[in-house]
């Protein structure tokens, strides 16, 4: 399992990390972004991709 953490005071909607990893993120439908905390490793690399387009830098992984 990876867990993973957004800082919500950065994150502004966009919905990037959508695309990328859809089993983790999505946006609600008031377009706020909503994900789990917690996700399978075979996630991992979704995951990554999504922190490497999020423009604001909110997401990471938590070791
Ligand atoms: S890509 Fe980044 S800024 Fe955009 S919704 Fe996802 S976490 Fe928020």
């Amino acid at each position: 399992m990876i867990k993973i953490d957004v800082d919500m005071a950065k994150c502004q909607h966009y919905g990037q990390c959508v695309f990328e990893a859809p089993n983790v993120f999505e946006l609600n439908n008031d377009d706020k972004l909503e994900y789990t905390a917690t996700a399978e490793d075979s996630e991992r690399s979704n995951v990554e991709a999504a922190i490497d387009v999020c423009p604001m830098q909110a997401i990471r992984i938590v070791e």
